[in-house]
């Protein structure tokens, strides 16, 4: 097993650098922009932890499935045809995502090492790399976990999870496409840049990462016409290295203020519930 997918990086770059020029959402961003040498640091040691980690999630996650699944069942959906099981699979796994995520927001401690993600302020390709290892584990296995045990075959897993990574970069991209009618059914970065945004109104919005529509049967959607989020990022305090990133989130919480004695709006432990 390659432990540094550099080739897969190469790919990435070739098709993103250019799009970012041509059709730039922020046209003032620089390629070189700031906090870019934190996130090939994730893409390099995160990649390493997660391919390893990659691995031993599907072989538990196939075992499990080999165990639990009736066997005729494991034939039956395996035996659809592999398009219908790709779609069926990132239904299954957004939809598990959704929840995740969620989760991730709205639980003191898991928000912690979820504000790593969100302490993204320049949003590119390359940002969508800097998720805290224990965020990029705990939620692929918890999403992909379904999947392995509802029986869908290898290939038609395989493929979900290449176009996941793929709709992951895009949605983070500064890249200026508009879907459209579509704009509710896949996901986009004017879907995903709203969900970064650090304004009032877009908080704890936009938990899917491949079908909008989930947002909006949850009632957490937010994707106003005609707008753009003004800032991007997060109040919570985070580190700049990508060592102190990793290690912050798991040290003991510092004492919160008294409520009402923050006007921190992203401050969890004060934190309205989404939707109101
Ligand atoms: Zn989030
Ligand atoms: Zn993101």
């Amino acid at each position: 097993m390659e432990l540094f997918d550099l080739s897969g990086l190469l790919f990435s770059a070739a098709i993103f650098i250019p799009l970012e020029r041509l059709i730039p959402r922020n046209k003032d961003q620089r390629l070189l922009r700031p906090l870019i040498r934190l996130d090939l640091a994730y893409i390099f040691f995160n990649g390493l932890i997660i391919r390893v980690a990659s691995v031993a999630f599907v072989v538990a996650g196939v075992t499990i499935g080999a165990k639990l699944t009736p066997s005729a069942w494991i034939d039956s959906v395996s035996s659809l045809p592999v398009i219908v099981q790709v779609f069926a699979i990132i239904v299954v796994v957004d939809l598990g995502l959704y929840f995740v995520h969620r989760a991730f927001h709205e639980v003191p401690i898991l928000w912690r090492i979820h504000a790593i993600h969100h302490s993204i302020e320049d949003l590119d390709w390359l940002a969508g790399y800097r998720i805290h290892p224990i965020d990029q584990i705990f939620t692929r296995t918890m999403t992909y976990t379904p999947a392995f045990m509802l029986g869908f075959s290898d290939t038609a897993v395989y493929i979900s999870f290449l176009i996941y990574h793929w709709q992951s970069l895009f949605i983070h991209s500064n890249v200026n496409i508009n879907l459209g009618p579509f704009r509710w059914l896949a996901a986009s970065p004017e879907f995903h840049h709203w969900h970064h945004a650090n304004e009032k109104e877009a908080l704890d919005k936009n938990f899917a990462a491949q079908l909008p529509f989930i947002d909006v049967i949850f009632g957490t959607a937010f994707m106003p016409l005609n707008r753009r989020p003004k800032r991007y990022g997060t109040d919570t305090p985070t580190p700049k290295t990508y060592l102190a990133q990793v290690i912050e989130p798991l040290r003991p919480a510092k004492t919160p203020p008294p409520i009402g004695q923050t006007d921190n709006p992203h401050d969890r432990n004060v934190h309205s519930a989404p939707g109101q």
